[in-house]
């Protein structure tokens, strides 16, 4: 038994309900803004974008919510996920800590994005949704959402972050394998990229840039076309709790209680979908485990940015939200970690943050390439850059309890494989990655751009 290293669950154990943390939040969440007015929105507004089932989703308070069966027979392709205990790691560091993952690169796409793409595609589907726009970085969103709007069958169009368009082709030709439409945003398609083309034509993108450039394209499309987010909002945090779900189970099979969990944070839904059902049982049933969240020290919105209201996107037409933030016009650093390059956090993120209910750290660029390479050659997985940060703080954990002489069980999620990821390999292994401080001058000048929102009064 205490040689096991892989606890596997069958089909039928693929959960039943998600799991929706609003049910137990001891905060209240706050109200969503109108970008034109800063008035709380009504559904009118958000229906513009989404499907009602997921703007139900987004405000309710329900605990449980079943998972479609639709949705469960195509999760059947991956789920449930490994929980794997590194016990090569664990003597690699040469601790008493045990060390587990929860591996979800194992999905098609390489991923955990698909638990929300293949959610959001079938409600979309089910409203009668004909064509979906969406935005990616360096392709993992994008790629998710192309495979759950095949399965749809639902047309995509894809605004893809220009550099990555041109130093990326790979995941490009995964979403064009899938049907996909894939355009280099900044685009000439939208009144947006348009404007940003004629001040700069070599106007190279951000992901702030190319939601605007999806959102306008649905908000402008008379109906014909919904917009799809893959990270931030409440309904998409909601699809993740599958990971967790399944790695409370699995942790009993394996005999013990994590002492911590741990994830990468870009805009939130990986780490909050291992947490919440943590959260949960720290809330309800007297358990303890810290729940920490991992950021770069280039964009970290949770220990340097603001808890207030600010824009979604760059160009200020997503709706305003309450949540940590760096300041909706702030350009984050060219980090290899392209899906953690966001100017804010999911807003119930940040009010668990705040509330002081999940605890955050920020880690440098190189230590989690140095930790992805101590991971890789103990446990054979080349993860992702942005599940890498991830893993540094899991091996900060395991040489802490070393130090201490402390048996620590620790828990993080492997959001996803490095496959794709090869050139930031290179450049570590070449020694030519750069570390990034925090960008504090560019953050203060950004806070200077914040809405002036007098809601709540
Ligand atoms: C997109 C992505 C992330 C960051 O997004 P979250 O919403 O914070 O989870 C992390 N890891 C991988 C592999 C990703 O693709």
């Amino acid at each position: 038994m205490s040689d096991q290293t892989h606890f596997n669950l069958s089909e039928n154990d693929i959960p039943k309900y998600w799991y929706n943390v609003n049910g137990d939040n001891p905060v209240a969440p706050s109200p969503v803004l109108h970008p034109g007015t800063l008035e709380p929105v009504t559904p009118d507004f958000l229906s513009v974008l989404f499907p009602m089932e997921l703007i139900l989703q987004e405000i309710s308070t329900e605990r449980f919510i079943p998972i479609p069966a639709e949705v469960r027979e195509i999760y059947k392709l991956w789920r449930p996920t490994p929980l794997i205990r590194a016990v090569r790691l664990e003597k690699a560091l040469g601790t008493p800590a045990h060390i587990y993952f929860k591996y979800e690169g194992a999905s098609p796409v390489g991923s955990h994005k698909p638990n929300t793409a293949v959610a959001q595609a079938f409600y979309n589907k089910a409203a009668g949704t004909k064509a979906l726009t969406t935005e990616t970085g360096a392709g993992q969103w994008g790629t998710s959402l192309a495979m759950a709007c095949n399965f749809f069958d639902i047309d995509l169009e894809v605004y893809m972050v220009k550099v990555s368009y041109n130093q990326k082709p790979y995941r490009r030709i995964f979403m064009e394998t899938y049907g996909a439409q894939v355009f280099a945003s900044p685009t000439d398609r939208t009144h947006y990229g348009r404007s940003l083309l004629a001040q700069d034509p070599n106007n190279t993108g951000s992901l702030g840039i190319a939601i605007s450039e999806a959102v306008e394209v649905a908000a402008t499309s008379g109906g014909q076309k919904k917009y799809s987010l893959g990270s931030v909002l409440n309904h998409v945090l909601l699809h993740q709790t599958v990971i967790g779900e399944e790695a409370l189970k699995q942790m009993d099979m394996a005999g013990e209680y994590p002492d911590v969990v741990i994830g990468c944070v870009g805009g939130g839904s990986n780490f909050g979908g291992i947490a919440f059902p943590f959260l949960r049982e720290n809330l309800k049933n007297g358990k303890r485990t810290r729940l920490l969240a991992v950021e770069p020290t280039a964009t970290p919105s949770l220990t340097k940015g603001v808890y207030t209201f600010d824009y979604g996107d760059t160009a200020q037409m997503a709706p305003v939200v309450k949540m940590h933030t760096l300041g909706h016009t702030f350009m984050p650093p060219g980090i290899h970690a392209g899906g953690l390059r966001y100017h804010g956090m999911s807003p119930l993120i940040s009010s668990l943050y705040d509330a002081g209910l999940i605890e955050a750290v920020a880690v440098k660029q190189r230590a989690t390439f140095e930790a992805a390479v101590q991971f890789t050659k103990a446990e054979g997985i080349i993860p992702a850059p942005e599940s890498s940060h991830a893993i540094r703080a899991a091996i900060d954990e395991a040489l802490d309890a070393k130090a201490k002489g402390e048996k620590r069980v620790i828990v993080f999620n492997l959001s996803g494989h490095g496959h794709f990821d090869m050139t930031s390999y290179e450049k570590y292994l070449q020694g030519e990655l750069e570390d990034y401080e925090y960008p504090a001058a560019a953050v203060q000048e950004a806070m200077q751009h914040l809405p002036q929102v007098s809601f709540p009064a």
